[in-house]
């Protein structure tokens, strides 16, 4: 039997295995993984000239506390503040001045302040009703957030670092301290049911699927970190016993969506100096169904674009070994595209990309007519996660009664029922971070939580 089960190997479940672990040395403790990799969200490609994180990449607040930079430090994960070159901001084929880019920026930030302390909002007043309305959209889509509660976080902000080598070099390293500090993990265990055992008292009997069949294990104690889509899909068959409370805060939390392209070249045709371009939509959006959802590069001409170069040298010199440049181009997809991509290769959607982006980009160099490889991840259709993160609380949410307090209770334990009334379900994961959520440091920050928690419940 197991003093703890923890389903999924991603930043939340990796962090609570290490936290109950180098409190408690003889705690038995298994890692259940559906996927035969670790990571979750977290994901790095090496298909190109160098590691490219397609999942996760930056490390937010990383000089001003954060706890992914505490994991980084003690496991003595190497990181680095990039230096992110020139910003350059494009509008109907042509670069904005730098000084007008720079108001424009500075502008957008007083409308973001603004829109955050706007006083009593209706819970039906969405972002595309205030100022925020024109900035860039990423895992939702403005008219779907509510006014009520935008900004209410206390989240992790200040300076973006990356990880070299790739950010799933600290879920290694993660796993690497779990394993050496006796934790188990198994890959490819696919978590079925989590029930009571029958008779009183008895510890909790966890289903799975592998390889090699169904199995069953029992635990003093279970944490899931099964991200919130899947919950949304599955929590009845999965727990036995939800409270009700939970099962609303889990049915009417909203998920986002994002995706990631990645677009490589035998060599950079655009300006190398430049580290990021923002493309601002030149056709009116598509939700009043002027654009054709089926032909993409007129899609993607109705929303927001930000294009990362690893063409740039981002390493500070001191940074060794120096991460490699290389002529590939890194697309954030929001949520109007992404919706639109089931189905589609990731060669067909990096061609229609590289169509638009040849009459956007400045360029330095001839540009070739396609790219040399394209890979995408779209995490809405990723099984294993089946959105990106938890958003902003929309309007839809906020009119079912979801608050802010709804990320307590998507994080509070439940008994399944236990005639003791104690705990035997913990929850962690992104989702489950009040101020934090939606990112590594809400799913670092949430791992940390449960596994005190775990160790406080269980007297370890
Ligand atoms: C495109 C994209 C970009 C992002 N960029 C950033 C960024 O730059 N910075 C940042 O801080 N955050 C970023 N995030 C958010 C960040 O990646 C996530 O918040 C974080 O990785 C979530 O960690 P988690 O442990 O909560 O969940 P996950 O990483 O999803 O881990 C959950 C694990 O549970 C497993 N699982 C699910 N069901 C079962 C089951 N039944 N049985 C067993 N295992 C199961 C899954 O396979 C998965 O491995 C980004 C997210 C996306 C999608």
């Amino acid at each position: 039997m197991y003093d703890v089960v923890i389903i999924g190997a991603g930043f939340a479940g990796l962090t609570a295995a290490r936290t109950i672990l180098k409190t408690a040395s003889t705690a038995r403790v298994l890692v259940l993984e559906a996927q035969s990799r670790l990571g979750g969200r977290c994901l790095t490609s090496r298909d190109f000239g160098g590691p490219v994180d397609i999942g996760c990449s930056w490390i937010h607040g990383y000089k001003e506390g954060s706890v992914v930079r505490q994991l980084t430090d003690e496991l003595g994960v190497k990181c680095y503040v990039p230096n992110k070159g020139k910003g350059c901001v494009i509008s109907g084929g042509k670069t904005l001045d730098a000084d007008v880019a720079g108001k424009l920026s500075k502008n957008l930030s007083a409308a973001l302040t603004a829109a955050a302390s706007t006083s009593s909002p209706s819970p039906s007043s969405s972002l595309a009703s205030s100022p925020e309305r024109s900035r860039s959209e990423w895992a939702y889509n403005l008219e779907d957030v509510s006014l009520q509660w935008f900004g209410y976080e206390d989240s992790a902000k200040g300076t973006d670092a990356a990880i070299v080598g790739g950010y799933d070099k600290l879920v290694k390293k993660l796993a690497d301290d779990v394993k050496t500090m006796g934790g188990e993990i198994q890959l490819g265990a696919k978590v079925e049911s989590v029930k009571l055992g029958e008779k009183q008292g008895a510890p909790v009997e966890i289903s799975i699927a592998n390889a090699n069949g169904k199995q069953t294990y029992s635990s003093r104690l279970v944490l899931s970190t099964i991200p919130l889509s899947l919950l949304q899909k599955s929590h009845a068959q999965l727990f036995s016993n939800m409270s009700a409370r939970k099962a609303h805060a889990i049915d009417f939390t909203h998920v986002g969506k994002l995706g990631k392209l990645v677009v490589s070249y035998d060599e950079a045709w655009w300006p190398s100096d430049i580290g990021a371009f923002t493309i601002l939509p030149i056709e009116p959006t598509s939700s009043n169904g002027d654009v054709p959802t089926d032909d993409l590069e007129q899609l993607l001409k109705t929303v927001p674009l930000v294009v990362s170069s690893f063409a740039i040298k981002s390493a500070p010199a001191d940074v060794q070994p120096a991460p490699a440049t290389h002529p590939t181009l890194l697309i954030y997809l929001p949520v109007p595209v992404v919706q639109h991509l089931e189905g589609r290769s990731a060669t067909e959607i990096g061609q229609a990309m590289h169509a638009y982006l040849s009459t956007s980009l400045p360029s330095a160099k001839p540009c070739p007519s396609s790219p040399k490889h394209s890979v995408l991840t779209n995490w809405a259709y990723d099984p294993y996660s089946l959105g990106a993160t938890s958003t902003p609380l929309t309007v839809e949410s906020v009119s079912k009664g979801i608050t802010p307090a709804s990320f307590i209770e998507l994080g509070r334990p439940e008994t399944l029922g236990a005639a003791d009334g104690k705990p035997r379900v913990l929850f962690a994961g992104e989702h489950t971070s009040v101020n934090n959520r939606g990112s590594v440091t809400g799913a670092v920050e949430s791992g940390l939580r449960e596994g005190r928690r775990a160790v406080q419940l269980l007297n370890l």
